[in-house]
């Protein structure tokens, strides 16, 4: 299922133009437009799930894929061993600013720590 007005399904659809790094059944990675280290991807699901508050069992291949393809994007993007952070924004609190659902990975960098 798409949203019209939603960027992530035009990007996982193909009607918007993103640099995607792989794509299959369930998912699709791109880099961010804004990376905040050398290596900054978004892993999105296909379909459109608002956020992290609407995954149930219908949702779980979704968010499975999106956790089982992280070692291989890492291995390719070179930091699978150097390390990496995963990071999935939730609502206003948790900054999320883009309503479908994403895993940001980020390496290449060591990491402030976000607790300070
Ligand atoms: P959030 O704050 O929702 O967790 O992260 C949204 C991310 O999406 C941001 O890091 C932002 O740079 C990225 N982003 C927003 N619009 C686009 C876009 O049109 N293309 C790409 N590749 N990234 C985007
Ligand atoms: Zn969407």
């Amino acid at each position: 299922m798409q949203e019209e007005n939603c960027i992530f399904c035009q990007i996982a659809s193909g009607a918007m133009e993103a640099d995607i790094v792989f794509k299959d059944d369930l998912v699709c990675v791109f880099r961010d437009i804004n990376p905040v280290a050398p290596s900054h991807l978004l892993i999105i699901p296909n379909a459109h799930i608002e956020s992290n508050n609407d995954l149930g069992p219908d949702q779980a291949a979704f968010a499975a894929r999106m956790l089982t393809v992280v070692p291989e994007l890492a291995e390719k993007e070179g930091i699978r061993e150097s390390g990496y952070r995963i990071i999935m924004n939730t609502g206003s609190d948790g900054r999320q600013e883009v309503k479908h659902i994403h895993l940001h990975l980020i390496g290449g960098k060591r990491m402030q720590h976000p607790m300070g």
